[in-house]
């Protein structure tokens, strides 16, 4: 008999439940199991049916609960024994999420597998934060950049090509070379006056968003105890946030409407 199972890699988004996607929600009703990692928010896993099994395959930099191998190996052996593995991934698989990796191990051993992107960091953190990635005038390119290397290793970029003011820079997994970050930027010619923002759990609840600049952006980060996950945003786009703060002032008019009702 045929092997109908199918692994299901899914983009959980950002954090806030809210940005699910239909087919997300819906696959995550209907699956034997559910593998997530740490990324994946408390909300979204609530949304997840009692009886349904779940396994945690948390990566912390520099801590692997399990092996991207190991990763790739449980999700082949689940689907041998399941027939809706779901895969569930903070933001969108395909992005700095390995999920192409865990495709191609699929694939070659002959599992039949989804793909259900979801809205990347990039997208929701600097929405929520009142940046616009793009703005006429301010910002005519995006570049999403990992700011980490494998094993830290010292970043390899093309830092020229970064430096670049018309540019939104939007790093992933910066937090531990933003000094490097911060030096090489400012050595290849953007300035150093240039708007920069930190957020911090965006989407949820704690979002917390440092508005700096970037001869400040280490130092910043420090004194504020900044901690993951966090997005750096560099570029002029940056300076639109204060008049676009649109989320923290719904946040203050909750918060308002909840002690009115106390
Ligand atoms: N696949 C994910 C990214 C995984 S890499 C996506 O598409 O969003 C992990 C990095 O993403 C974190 O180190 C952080 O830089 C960023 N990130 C993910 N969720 C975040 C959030 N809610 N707030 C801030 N940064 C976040």
């Amino acid at each position: 008999m045929r092997n109908e199972a199918c692994v299901y890699l899914v983009g959980a988004g950002p954090g806030d439940p809210d940005l699910l996607t239909l087919k997300a929600y819906r696959l995550l009703q209907e699956a034997d199991v559910v593998v997530y990692d740490r990324l994946v928010s408390q909300d979204i896993l609530d949304l997840i049916p009692a009886g349904t099994s779940r396994i945690f395959v948390g990566k912390a930099a520099g801590n692997h609960h399990l092996g991207q191998a190991e990763i790739n190996e449980l999700l082949g052996n689940l689907a041998q024994r399941s027939r809706k593995v779901v895969r569930l991934k903070g933001g969108d698989p395909l992005i700095f999420g390995r999920g192409s990796e865990e495709a191609l191990h699929l694939t070659r051993l002959g599992v039949r597998f989804e793909i259900i992107p979801g809205i990347t960091a990039a997208s929701a953190c600097t929405t929520y934060a009142g940046i616009p990635l793009t703005h006429r005038g301010l910002a005519s390119s995006v570049r999403f950049v990992a700011g980490h290397c494998r094993s830290d290793q010292p970043l390899d970029l093309n830092w020229q090509s970064l430096a670049d003011p018309d540019t939104t820079l939007v790093i992933y997994m910066g937090l531990a070379n933003l000094e490097e970050i911060q030096y090489q930027l400012i050595t290849a010619g953007l300035s150093a006056s240039t708007p920069v923002a930190l957020i911090e759990n965006g989407s949820t609840q704690l979002q917390r968003r440092l508005l700096t600049r970037l001869d400040s952006l280490a130092t910043t980060a420090r004194s504020e105890q900044v901690v993951s996950p966090a997005l750096v945003v560099i570029g002029r786009v940056v300076a639109l946030a204060g008049e676009l703060d649109w989320f923290a002032e719904m946040a203050a008019d909750d918060y308002v409407d909840r002690s009115a009702q106390a």
